[in-house]
């Protein structure tokens, strides 16, 4: 029987994404040994996180405010609009210098297996903020590429025909089944210069 703080904390710890309950037990020992101040830095730390940093409402990009320090600068390039799956992704390629245009994060891919369909995701207002902004004309489908994130670019660009916009895919310099975060930046750079025509079912 463990204690009921040491329970609870266990418990809370492997509610999180990729913690088991033996990696919960192991961090929670680990806190036990250390300093006091590293569990109050911890919990600081969280609340911090939770209280300061939230969903930008236009892109759902990181942000501090209501609008993301990148939907809020003003020589940003209001006529192109990059479609990622997660806000890591728009860190990524912010890295690559290649892109000055604006964000629109989906908050996942569709994958049927994971019960994940389109109106999961973001993309009911990504319909509605390309319909009410004229300005955009340019879709650049920077989703994963993988089988989920193909199957979602393609959702999209049938989702955007009959609008009078360009829609491009990054090219496939990113490697089949990798995803954007974790790419080089190089290879990633290349990707969205490169970008080509998107041709459905391609
Ligand atoms: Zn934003």
């Amino acid at each position: 029987m463990l204690f009921p703080s040491l329970e609870n904390a266990a418990r809370l710890l492997s509610s999180l994404p990729g913690i088991g309950s033996r990696s919960a037990l192991r961090i929670a020992f680990h806190l036990i040994r250390s300093d006091s101040d590293k569990s109050e830095d911890l919990a600081e730390a969280l609340i911090r996180l939770k209280k300061e940093v939230r969903f930008c409402s236009l892109c759902g990009g990181l942000s501090d405010a209501d609008l993301c320090p990148i939907c809020r600068d003003e020589t940003r390039d209001r006529s192109q609009l990059c479609i990622v799956e997660e806000p890591g992704d728009v860190y990524a390629i912010e890295k690559t210098g290649e892109f000055k245009g604006l964000y629109h994060v989906l908050m996942g891919a569709i994958s049927p297996l994971d019960g994940i369909g389109p109106g999961d995701l973001r993309i009911s207002e990504l319909e509605s903020r390309i319909a009410s902004d004229d300005r955009i004309n340019e879709v650049l489908l920077a989703t994963n590429p993988t089988l989920e994130g193909d199957v979602t670019a393609d959702y999209i660009a049938n989702a955007l025909t009959g609008r009078n916009l360009n829609i491009t895919r990054i090219s496939h310099g990113v490697p089949t089944g990798a995803a954007i975060e974790y790419a080089d930046r190089v290879t990633l750079g290349r990707s969205i210069r490169q970008r080509q025509d998107y041709r459905r079912g391609d």
